[in-house]
């Protein structure tokens, strides 16, 4: 539903029980079309580019029902996007589940259709693959962007099982296409163990800041994200976040968990410290509900998709033609 001024809102739980009624993402309306908006919540199921458990093709739904808690307000940073930004659920970008490559083209195009009516997307993975295409589509739209990337992988290989596409290799391809700029880029919270010593140097040698997990442990990332935002500046940034950057102990519902990551408070951190970048999309990547026992993560990724939308920039109007 909207309201006198034209804002969609989530309906409220006074109206239609939490449990009850069409679970889009928190709740809005279901729109067929960018246009018009200033944010659009968009699914991409797929998990063919995973490399251990599957069911990531599951993500966008149950986030989707995990959302139905969520209330229009943010009682901590007083954050009220509904009252400036005109948003709602995109639906899903319909990917190929027997093809890779095609499933890649589907996304970027998906993704580039709205972009071009003027909507920042807020993607519901859905595997790390897809961060390669939609940073291909936002280069196109905005030019090579800046990147927050949280993770427990740093998703730079160069090939898996001797392929260039796959959800380890999205920010290597990112950065050989000139869709993200290097030194403009950040990543937060790699861990656990690789292939070799070098293995986050690839990107460090490209420019890179690397902040790994136990450079997190203990305090909070406040200060870091004070940091990141002079690093970063004005122009574009995307944020990516991959759900596995947190403690599997807390998110387990996940493909490829590494122990030792990230909090829930530190998250929250992290995407509050992203207020006053220019942030021009998101995603929330690698949710698999078959691993999601109490439905804890799908829930945590509901929550940080919502903390995201808090922090998009208000669009000047003026330049909406
Ligand atoms: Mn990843
Ligand atoms: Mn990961």
């Amino acid at each position: 539903m909207s309201d006198a001024q034209g804002y969609n809102q989530p309906l409220g739980g006074n109206e239609m029980p939490r449990f009850a009624g069409i679970a889009t993402m928190m709740r809005l309306p279901l729109a067929t079309s960018a246009a018009g908006l200033d944010v659009g919540f968009v699914g991409v199921p797929m998990d063919i580019g995973t490399s251990n458990r599957s069911g990531t093709r599951f993500g966008p739904r149950q986030i989707r029902s995990e959302s139905v808690m969520l209330r229009p307000y943010n009682m901590a940073t007083g954050a009220a996007p509904f009252e400036r930004l005109r948003v709602a659920d995109l639906g899903d970008i319909a990917t190929n589940p027997y093809n890779l490559e095609k499933s890649v083209a589907l996304i970027e195009a998906g993704i580039a259709a709205i972009l071009a009516a003027g909507c920042a997307p807020l993607i519901l993975g859905g595997d790390h693959t897809l961060a390669y295409p939609v940073l291909r589509a936002m280069a196109a739209q905005h030019g090579p962007v800046g990147l927050v990337h949280v993770d427990a992988h740093a998703d730079v290989n160069d090939t898996m099982f001797g392929e260039r596409i796959a959800h380890g290799t999205p920010f290597r391809r990112a950065v050989e296409d000139g869709a993200v700029n290097p030194a403009r880029a950040v990543q937060i919270g790699l861990r656990g163990t690789g292939y070799a010593a070098d293995d986050f140097d690839w990107q460090r040698a490209r420019g890179f800041r690397v902040i790994q997990a136990e450079a997190c442990w203990h305090r909070s990332l406040t200060p870091l994200m004070a940091e990141i935002r002079t690093q970063l500046g004005a122009g574009p940034v995307y944020l990516s976040f991959d759900i596995d950057s947190l403690d599997p102990s807390i998110a387990p519902g996940t493909g490829t968990p590494e122990i030792g990551g990230l909090t829930t408070i530190q998250a929250l951190e992290i995407i509050r410290g992203c207020a006053g970048l220019d942030l021009v999309g998101a995603d929330l990547v690698e949710v698999a509900p078959p691993y999601d026992m109490a439905g804890t993560t799908a829930l945590i990724a509901a929550n940080l998709l919502y903390e995201m939308l808090c922090v998009m920039p208000t669009p000047n109007r003026h330049e909406v033609v």
